[in-house]
């Protein structure tokens, strides 16, 4: 089967190609500036990447666009629009009702815009996507998976905040957790390569731009470090992570900022990149705080600390921990972060193979066979995940 993942936002439209059977990218690419100017990026697998300017008023024209490439006589990978089997869309919230996987019929959308509340940016643009693919493929079979249906196996004692049941019952606040489409192809995977056993402890931390941490007991999530929102948890690119809600209003009170000022700055000027004073891509943070940058070196420093105190709370939840996985593109290639995340951990028996910790972006064991905990380095891969939902679903 050809399925066709579509990752939408409010200005952007990812999407990939999968074939169902070799599980192959076929063809990949990026709608950007969508409602601005349009921008178009197309790779078919094997060949160049294209990119041109194209009009994108709406996410219909965009849509167009990615079956246009996907259609065309030279660089397509499709004969015709016949080849879709069926599309798989990213949802970022599925709010407490979409607790797994679907078929999408308008009793699923409308849900997806009930808890559009939740995440106005990204629910808004999924509905829009998912109505401009029915438009022009009215006939193909479409899925949603959400990135909060992985966590709904959490506890209540995991996902309820201590605040007056009346937010939790009347208005839905609670943990949701986010990045569980990583979190649930990462714990699978780690499960695999352990052998399948009947019992099975693990952590998964996606440390990317965003970054979460989680934590699965026999392959089902028990916690995840984001919260309500994906603002919650580790520092991370530009967000704060964990922080006493009373900052708010302090800060409201001493610079006239409004609460969703002081919420911008919360999600777009702070994480590393206000702790290094303007940098937010861990390569630069890395050769700046080689040279002596003493910011940088803070920011990598807190950053690996928050993530090994969540993973030390985790196998508190947990008592205990078989193995712990890095994913995303922090988790995936940054072997000094890796190390010094582990070096927090050394008390659980846990012994980082230095050799094998030099991995960037493959699939490896990177703790030694002596070791307590294995440590994997596990790259995610949520368009797969979501096309595997997809079929099943299907099927
Ligand atoms: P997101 O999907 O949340 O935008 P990614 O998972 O792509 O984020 O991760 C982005 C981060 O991964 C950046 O901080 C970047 O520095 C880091 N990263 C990506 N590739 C590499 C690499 N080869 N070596 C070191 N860090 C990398």
């Amino acid at each position: 089967m050809n399925v066709l993942v579509i990752n939408c936002g409010s200005s952007s439209l990812k999407f990939q190609v999968i074939d169902s059977e070799t599980e192959k990218v076929e063809a990949k690419g990026l709608c950007e500036r969508i409602g601005i100017d349009g921008n178009f990026t197309y790779q078919p697998a094997g060949g160049e990447k294209e990119e041109s300017e194209k009009p994108m008023p709406t996410h219909n024209e965009a849509v167009s666009y990615v079956i246009e490439a996907l259609t065309n006589e030279k660089t397509g990978v499709l004969k015709s629009l016949d080849e879709i089997d069926c599309v798989g869309h990213r949802i970022v919230h599925g709010g407490t009702n979409l607790t797994h996987s679907y078929i999408i019929t308008e009793d699923v959308v409308k849900e997806i815009e009930d808890c559009a509340d939740l995440a106005p940016l990204h629910n808004t643009a999924h509905v829009l996507g998912i109505r401009a693919c029915q438009k022009l493929m009215p006939n193909v079979p479409m899925a949603i998976v959400c990135d909060t249906a992985f966590q709904q196996t959490m506890p209540p004692k995991a996902y309820l905040y201590a605040i007056p049941y009346k937010y939790y019952e009347e208005d839905k606040v609670r943990k949701y957790g986010f990045h569980g489409t990583s979190h649930m192809f990462v714990s699978q995977r780690a499960i695999e390569l352990m052998g399948n056993p009947d019992h099975s402890k693990v952590i998964v931390c996606h440390l990317g731009n965003g970054a979460s941490v989680s934590c699965e007991v026999d392959g089902k999530c028990m916690e995840n470090s984001m919260g309500l929102t994906p603002l919650d948890g580790l520092v991370m690119g530009t967000r704060c992570g964990d922080i006493d809600a009373s900052v708010v209003e302090y800060i409201n009170k001493k610079h006239g900022l409004s609460v969703q000022e002081i919420l911008n700055i919360f999600n777009k000027e702070s994480g590393v990149y206000a702790l290094s004073d303007g940098m937010s891509d861990f390569r630069d943070i890395a050769g700046a705080a080689e040279k002596g940058n003493e910011r940088a070196q803070l920011a990598l420093d807190m950053f690996a600390y928050r993530v090994a105190k969540y993973i030390g709370s985790y196998v508190a939840a947990m008592n205990g921990v078989d193995t712990i996985c890095f994913t995303a593109g922090i988790g995936e290639n940054n072997g000094m972060i890796r190390k010094m995340i582990c070096d927090y951990l050394t008390f659980l028996g846990l012994e980082l193979d230095t050799e094998a910790n030099k991995v960037i972006g493959d699939e490896k064991l990177v703790s030694t066979p002596s070791s307590k905990v294995k440590v994997y380095v596990i790259p995610t891969n949520e368009e797969l995940a979501i096309a595997r939902e997809t079929v099943a679903l299907l099927k």
